[in-house]
């Protein structure tokens, strides 16, 4: 059978490395064999560690690109029941799509983790892509920090910079559409 594809989406400081610590727990609890992947780039906690912003963690590996990574693990159904890939955003497009696809015709189950959008409000290629493959989608929000609504978005307290400048609360907080401007 076909493996299960869940990718988890939403705004910086929402909490989606929390939901999807709570998957990896629930797997682990079931005595599942798990790979936790997060890319290189966003080393802003620690290495060898998902971490949310309210300090559970679990230990990952650090990827860099897929090749190595496959040189690494053996992705077969008998070794691993479940792949989880965190902050998917930074992961090469084609790559990503291309491995996820081949673990889920192995029947192996993936969830991913990663923000739908930057912070000028244009999707994320590879949180995109994995979303219209997806067979479940979770959207979890958070709270703007001017008024305290659901916020779907996230702003940039500075302007200018990279695109892909990893989150850090000086830079990036969530913001409701009303409090909220692409920059
Ligand atoms: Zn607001």
């Amino acid at each position: 059978m076909r493996g299960n594809l869940e990718t988890i989406v939403g705004a910086m400081f929402a909490g989606k490395t929390s939901e999807l610590l709570k998957r990896i727990l629930w797997a682990k609890h079931q005595n599942k064999k798990i790979i936790v992947i997060k890319p290189s780039i966003d080393n802003r906690y620690s290495n060898e560690k998902i971490i949310t912003h309210n300090d559970l963690s679990h230990e990952c590996y650090s990827m860099s690109n897929w090749e190595t990574t496959l040189k690494k693990f053996v992705f077969e159904k008998s070794k691993v029941d479940m792949v989880f890939l965190d902050e998917i955003q930074f992961m090469d497009t084609n790559e990503t799509l291309k491995n996820v696809e081949d673990l889920l015709n192995k029947g192996i189950d993936v969830v991913c983790a990663g923000l739908d959008q930057d912070s000028r409000g244009k999707p994320w290629e590879t949180s995109s892509m994995l979303l219209g493959l997806s067979d479940k989608i979770i959207k979890i929000y958070g709270f703007c920090n001017v008024c305290g609504i659901e916020a779907t978005k996230t702003y940039r307290k500075t302007e200018g910079g990279e695109r892909t400048q990893v989150g850090a609360a000086n830079i990036y907080e969530p913001r409701c559409l009303k409090h909220w401007e692409p920059r």
